[in-house]
């Protein structure tokens, strides 16, 4: 008899974000003229960059001659990539390995996969309201231990994030072993600064936990005080594994690259308390478990970091920000309590009347066609609030609210 892994049967069975669409798509069979505000989906909508397309197209005309035909990628991603990435982090005054930097899939990869290297039994800290995957990877993974009460776990630490912190999760009382950390954050589009983030790399040390930064939104940052790497925070490298992604900053969403670092200075240890440097662990997960990213799509990112190619994103990325800000405008001129967006592509607000979060979705749609994320797809913590992107087409705006 074969036995399931019945830590999998502890998540929802649909996809938070799929429910969304669900609800739209059947909004839309009944009501086929309805012209829908997509103002919901954490994903881009603008075409690739020009110098993407021609690198990409440059490099399917290379596997397409004997001489220049290629076949595995190195496991961690060739090396035209890696550098560029390298000289980026030293542009931020940040020096790191090439050993220490592995391209990937994307993001999600990197964050569902990081308990493959760590030990059962850690303690984990996730902000909430946050990016969900964090909390549904680790209850797959068997760590999350008992649920308590109302969908909470008994080995996850929940770092409430409220308008009296500013959305800013606070250290916790108790020790925890592992440390999720999105800034700027999905879904509040609230960042840390450097005195902020600084306090958890602090902590991180003292007690000789570790921190998943995830940078997903590093791009969006506007304002100096908010650091654009992990890595600008002194002793971060001894605690901090840094993941990005080129989705959210080239439209890579659908052709799927990013990279996370694992710096040599990085150690967990064994439970007789020996330390062993992470990246050794993770070269080995990485080597055995994956073949990694295609050439194609890796000579595509390469060209992101292109003179050309910079100047193209940043266009895109500005077109989402504007956008946001837009919205954002709007949502505070009618009188709603908005908060986030200034550094990333996201706006969240107070549900009026103390409506429910679906509630306040299902309204929205009947009522206005727009379509937001319900709060509470991140978090009890999310519930009664509303998540909009900026990730819309200019046309949508004003909103029409
Ligand atoms: C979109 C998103 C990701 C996923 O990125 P991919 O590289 O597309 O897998 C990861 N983290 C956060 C916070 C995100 O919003």
């Amino acid at each position: 008899m074969a036995l399931a892994n019945e830590n999998y049967l502890k998540v929802p069975q649909i996809y938070c974000f799929d429910e969304i669409e669900k609800k739209v798509n059947a909004y839309k069979l009944l009501h086929p003229k309805a012209e829908i505000i997509r103002l919901g989906a954490g994903d881009v909508t603008r075409p690739l960059p020009a110098e993407v397309i021609k690198a990409m197209h440059k490099a399917i005309d290379e596997l397409g001659h004997e001489n220049s035909f290629r076949g595995y990628s190195p496991p961690q991603g060739y090396d035209f990539l890696i550098s560029k990435i390298q000289k980026e982090y030293k542009s931020l005054g940040i020096s790191l390995a090439k050993e220490t930097i592995f391209i990937n899939d994307g993001a999600k990869s990197a964050i569902g996969n990081i308990g493959h290297v760590l030990g059962r039994d850690n303690i984990i800290a996730i902000a909430e309201p946050v990016y969900p995957v964090y909390e549904n990877a680790t209850i797959m993974s068997g760590r999350a231990g008992n649920i308590i009460d109302e969908s909470k776990w008994s080995n996850i630490v929940y770092l409430a994030c409220t308008p009296e912190n500013n959305f800013i999760p606070e250290l916790p009382e108790e020790k925890v072993d592992v440390i999720y950390i999105c800034n700027p954050n999905n879904p509040t589009g609230t960042a840390m600064n450097r005195a902020e983030l600084k306090k958890w790399v602090d902590y991180a040390i003292d007690h000789h936990s570790i921190i998943v930064y995830d940078g997903a939104y590093e791009a969006y940052i506007q304002q100096d005080e908010i650091p654009r790497s992990i890595y600008e925070i002194k002793g971060a490298k001894k605690v901090a594994i840094e993941v990005r992604t080129f989705s959210k900053t080239a439209e890579f969403t659908g052709l799927r690259c990013g990279y996370a670092v694992f710096p040599h200075e990085l150690n967990v240890f064994t439970k007789f308390g020996e330390s062993v440097p992470l990246v050794d662990l993770w070269s080995r997960r990485n080597s055995n478990y994956t073949n990694g990213v295609s050439y194609i799509v890796q000579r595509g990112a390469e060209a992101v970091f292109s003179a050309k190619g910079k100047q193209e994103v940043n266009e895109i990325i500005n077109y989402y920000i504007t956008n946001t800000q837009l919205v954002r405008n709007e949502l505070i001129a009618l009188g709603f309590e908005v908060f986030g967006q200034v550094n990333s592509p996201y706006i969240w607000f107070k549900v009026p009347d103390n409506m429910s979060s679906w509630k306040y979705f299902n309204e929205l749609l009947f009522q206005k066609n727009i379509v937001g994320t319900p709060g509470i797809l991140f978090g009890s913590k999310g519930e009664g609030y509303m998540r909009f992107t900026g990730f819309s087409s200019r046309e949508n705006i004003p909103i029409r609210y």
